[in-house]
């Protein structure tokens, strides 16, 4: 039986991991953590959302959000701290902000996007945990907020994402949830969404995974990866002895950069920390409801509401910072009601894996039998099961698929490259 490592249990790596099971190989999972899902599966908002999964590098952020990087309120933040990775990394990004990198990376991830549902179909008969069919309330004051939004579904639309909603607008669309303020004046429903519960949905692929026979082996952190060309070496921080197998994945997420700087790959990850805590509400809240205006996401979980969202450019492995919690409670106060958001309870912290160029890294590496699937950014959730199918559809033929031939992780930048500050809508990307 062939042997594969995969490096990192959140939701990428256990879907690697599950679908190399499927084509017969023997799956050991190599952690860092005590638990899966210790990275940034654990509290996310876990909408399966694939037509509005898009780029984060909005032409936008340069104008309205770059420019706010360093404000401590702002939903995109930068501490100031000398660290020239970072702003060579910011850099980079920022230089992919323009419209037509921007529509690239849509028609790119719109391939991708496409069987993202289909996928979680392929796993539900296994994986003991259920994705919840549900619209998504884009709740705005008024019509004129929702301009940009409804300016990125016009781009959505046009690169083949299929994406159905309806404008309400006056009472009907404050009535659509109690959890919306008398302020919400406009609301997008968004049809034939999906959410689930990430924590308990990672646990229940990993309950699969070892069902069918794999192996986790956690606190082990993996510092170095080798192909020989016959087999693939992965040593751990703690052991002497490499582990040995036929193939490795690498699915660290926000960590992706640690070992992927020896496989050849020159495309930096950063963590772009998302925070999120759960809030009683008096009534169960039974759809996501998004604040665009804010960048704020929320989802009903265990009765209440999960409320998630800032990017905070930052260290994966730096503490929580109970400032940016402050200001999600600040910017939904006016926005949300029914919900009891001062004793917010199970705060989080967690570090989306981005990628300098706003698409995600999955495929073969320098190293021979040594893949890379990570910087999935604002998605992963969504894209960790397509991810996983097709990445082992390649491992196992030999022959990347073409839905995947974007994503080559040893693509290179075109850098530098000076930022097009395009007049364009204010773009109202999720948490
Ligand atoms: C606030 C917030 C809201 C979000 N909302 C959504 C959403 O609604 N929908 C959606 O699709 N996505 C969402 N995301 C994004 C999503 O959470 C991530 O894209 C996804 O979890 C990435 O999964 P991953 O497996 O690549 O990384 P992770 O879940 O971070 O897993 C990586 C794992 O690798 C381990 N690891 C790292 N280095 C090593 C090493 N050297 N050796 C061994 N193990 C190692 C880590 O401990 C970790 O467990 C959100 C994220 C945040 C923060």
């Amino acid at each position: 039986m062939k042997r594969a490592v995969v490096i990192g249990a959140g939701m990428v790596g256990l879907a690697c991991g599950w679908h190399l099971q499927e084509r017969g190989y023997e799956v050991t999972i190599l952690e860092r953590g005590a638990d899966v899902a210790e990275g940034s599966s654990w509290g996310n908002a876990g909408w399966l959302s694939p037509a509005l999964a898009i780029p984060l590098n909005e032409p936008s952020l340069v104008t309205s959000g770059l420019l706010s990087l360093v404000r401590s309120d702002s939903p995109l933040y930068v501490p100031l701290r000398l660290d020239p990775e970072l702003w060579r990394f910011l850099a980079l990004f920022a230089s992919q902000c323009t419209a037509g990198a921007f529509r690239e990376m849509m028609d790119k991830l719109a391939i991708l996007n496409a069987r993202a549902l289909e996928a979680f179909d392929a796993l539900s008969p296994a994986v003991e945990e259920p994705t919840v069919s549900a619209p998504i309330l884009a709740g705005f004051r008024d019509r004129r907020e929702a301009e940009g939004l409804l300016g990125e579904f016009e781009l959505i639309q046009s690169a083949g994402g299929e994406l159905h909603y309806d404008l309400i607008e006056g009472k009907a669309a404050q009535d659509r949830s109690p959890l919306f303020s008398p302020a919400i004046g406009c609301v997008i429903d968004i049809h034939d969404q999906r959410y689930l519960n990430p924590n308990r949905y990672t646990h229940a692929l990993a309950d699969s995974l070892r069902a069918r026979g794999a192996t986790f082996m956690m606190e082990k952190e993996v510092t170095q990866l080798r192909g020989t060309g016959r087999e693939v070496q992965v040593r751990t921080r703690d052991a002497v002895e490499p582990i040995r197998a036929d193939v490795a994945v690498v699915a660290t997420g926000a960590w992706a950069n640690r070992l992927a700087r020896g496989l050849g790959v020159r495309i930096p990850v950063r963590a772009g920390r998302g925070y999120s805590m759960i809030c009683d509400t008096q009534e169960p809240a039974t759809t996501p409801i998004y604040l665009p205006t804010v960048r704020v996401a929320c989802t009903p979980i265990d009765g209440g509401l999960r409320v998630a969202g800032t990017m905070e450019f930052r260290r994966p492995d730096d503490p929580l910072d109970p400032q940016r919690l402050e200001a999600i409670t600040r910017s939904t106060r006016d926005l949300l009601a029914g919900i009891d958001i001062d004793h917010a309870h199970d705060r989080w912290v967690g570090p989306r894996p981005v990628s300098a160029d706003g698409l995600p890294l999955i495929g073969p590496t320098t190293q021979p039998g040594v893949y890379l699937a990570a910087g999935h950014g604002m998605w992963g959730v969504t894209q960790g099961p397509i991810t996983g199918q097709l990445l082992a559809q390649a491992i196992d033929s030999g022959e990347v698929p073409p839905e995947l031939r974007p994503f080559d992780p040893l693509r290179a930048m075109q850098w530098p490259q000076v930022p097009r500050i395009a007049k364009w809508p204010r773009l109202g990307s999720k948490s």
